[in-house]
C-alpha cells in the first residue's frame, strides 16, 4: 500500500498552500483533486492584498489588473468613489491562480495528481482510483461540495450563500473605463450585493446573497447589467456556486483529520470573499500537522481554536456588517461615507489590522455605529431607520 505523511483533498488555493507549507517542511505529500487542472472554479479572482500577505511567494506571474479606485453604490443610486496610493486587491482568473499555486506546492515537493476519483476511508486511509493509499494525517480541501467533512463528520453549523458570475470581453466595453476599478452594488441582492472585477480581457460580473435568493439571481444580475450598460446575453461562463459561511459548533478537525477552506466554510460573511480565509486555514493546518508529524502533538483537534482565535473578530464583524447591511443600507451606506470609515476598509484589504475590533478613535466609533445598527436588527421587530 502507499503510505505519505499528509493527503490532501482538493487543490484550490486552501489544497495547495497547505501542500506547499507541508512539502517545504519536508512531509511527504499527496495532493489530489477530482478536477483535471487547469481548471476554472466560479469566483470573481479578486486577490485582495490582505490575502497576498500570507503567501510565501509572488503570485505576479498570474496577475492581470490592480485595483487602487472604488466605486461602492447603494441600490443604483448614491455613490461613494476612493481613490487608493496603495493596491488594495490584485485582480486574477482562478484557471490560472489555481494552476500556479499547484505548480508552487509541486515544485516544493509534493506529488500532485487531477482528474483522480477519491474515497476516504477512515482519516488514514482512502482510495485513490480504487488504489489504497495509508496517510498519517488527512486534510480535506475540497470546498463547498466536498466529501472529507461528510464522510469524516466534520463541518456540521455551516450556511450557505450563492453566487452567480459571468464574463464579458472588452471587446462590448471600453476597457479604460474599468481598469484599475472595482465596483460594488450594495443593497440589490438580499444578503449580498453586486460586483463588477476588471480582468487582463475582460470583466467578471456577479451577484451573490443568502441561498434562498438562488433562484433570483439571473434576474438580479441581468439588473446590475442592465444599469451598467452590459447586454446580459453576451455574459460567456455563466455559472454560480456556494459560498460557505460557518456558524459557532462548526467542527473543523477531529483525530488526525482536520477542514481547511470552504470545506471548513470559512468565507467571510460580508464580502463573500474565501481566498484570505482559504491561505490562512492552511498555514493553520500546516502547522499543526508538522506538530502531528513530529510527535508535538497527539491530534490535529488545536487546530480548531487556532483558526478561531485567528479569524473569529474577522467572521463576527462581517456578520454583524451583513446584517446591519440588510436591515439598514442607507444607515450603513452613510457610515461607509465617512472618510473614517474608508480608512478603516482601506486598512482591512491592506491587511494592516486584521479585524476591525483592532481599529483606534474615531474609526473604532465609526465601526461601533455599525455593530449598533447590527444589534438593532437583531432584535425582533427592529424599529425602521
Ligand atoms: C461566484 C463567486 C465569486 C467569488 N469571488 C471571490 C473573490 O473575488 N475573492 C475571494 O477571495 N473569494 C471569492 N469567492 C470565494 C472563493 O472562490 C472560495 O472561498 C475559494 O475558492 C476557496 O478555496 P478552497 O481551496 O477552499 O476551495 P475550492 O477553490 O472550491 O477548491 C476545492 C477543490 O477541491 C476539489 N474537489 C471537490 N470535491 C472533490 C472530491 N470529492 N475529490 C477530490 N477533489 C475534490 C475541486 O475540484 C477543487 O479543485 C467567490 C466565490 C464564488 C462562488
Amino acid at each position: 500500500m502507499e503510505r505519505y505523511d499528509v493527503a490532501i483533498v482538493g487543490a484550490g488555493p486552501a489544497g495547495s498552500t497547505a501542500a506547499y507549507r507541508l512539502a517545504r517542511a519536508r512531509a511527504r505529500v499527496l495532493l489530489i483533486d477530482k478536477a483535471r487542472f487547469p481548471r476554472d472554479k466560479p469566483c470573481g479572482g479578486g486577490l485582495t492584498t490582505r490575502a497576498v500577505r500570507q503567501l510565501p511567494f509572488s503570485v505576479e506571474p498570474v496577475v492581470e489588473d490592480r485595483i487602487t479606485r472604488t466605486r461602492c453604490r447603494l441600490r443604483y443610486g448614491p455613490k461613494i468613489e476612493r481613490q487608493s496610493p496603495r493596491v488594495l486587491c490584485l485582480m486574477t482568473q482562478r484557471r490560472r491562480l489555481d494552476s500556479f499555486l499547484v505548480e508552487q506546492a509541486v515544485a516544493a515537493g509534493a506529488e500532485f495528481r487531477d482528474g483522480v476519483h477519491v474515497t476516504i476511508d477512515s482519516e488514514s486511509e482512502l482510495r485513490v482510483d480504487g488504489e489504497p493509499v495509508e496517510v498519517g494525517a488527512l486534510i480535506g480541501a475540497d470546498g463547498a461540495n466536498g466529501i472529507t467533512a461528510r464522510t469524516l463528520g466534520l463541518g456540521g453549523a455551516i450556511v450557505n450563500g450563492v453566487a452567480l458570475e459571468g464574463n464579458l470581453p472588452y471587446e462590448e466595453l471600453p476597457p479604460d473605463a474599468w481598469h484599475g476599478l472595482l465596483v460594488l452594488e450594495l443593497g440589490v441582492v438580499p444578503g449580498g450585493y453586486g460586483w463588477i472585477f476588471p480582468k487582463g480581457e475582460h470583466v467578471n460580473v456577479g451577484v451573490g446573497g443568502w441561498a434562498h435568493q438562488g433562484p433570483q439571481l439571473r434576474r438580479h444580475l441581468r439588473t446590475l447589467c442592465e444599469h451598467y450598460g452590459i447586454d446580459s446575453r453576451q455574459l460567456s461562463d455563466l455559472r454560480g456556486h456556494r459560498l460557505p459561511m460557518r456558524r459557532p459548533g462548526t467542527v473543523l478537525a477531529r483525530g488526525r483529520a482536520l477542514v481547511i477552506g470552504d470545506a471548513a466554510g470559512a468565507i467571510d460573511p460580508v464580502s463573500g470573499d474565501g481566498i484570505y480565509e482559504a491561505f490562512v486555514t492552511a498555514r493553520l493546518a500546516a502547522e499543526q500537522t508538522l506538530a502531528l508529524l513530529e510527535g508535538a502533538a497527539e491530534t490535529l483537534e488545536p487546530y480548531e481554536a487556532a483558526v478561531r482565535r485567528e479569524l473569529d473578530p474577522l467572521a463576527s464583524a462581517g456578520w454583524s456588517a451583513k446584517v446591519a447591511l440588510d436591515r439598514y443600507p442607507r444607515a450603513v451606506f452613510a457610515v461607509m461615507r465617512l472618510p473614517i470609515t474608508w480608512r478603516v476598509i482601506e486598512k482591512l484589504l491592506l491587511g494592516e489590522v486584521s479585524h476591525p475590533g483592532e481599529t483606534r478613535g474615531a474609526s473604532r466609533r465609526a465601526m461601533q455605529l455599525i455593530e449598533t445598527l447590527a444589534r438593532l436588527a437583531r432584535r425582533p421587530r427592529a424599529a425602521v431607520a
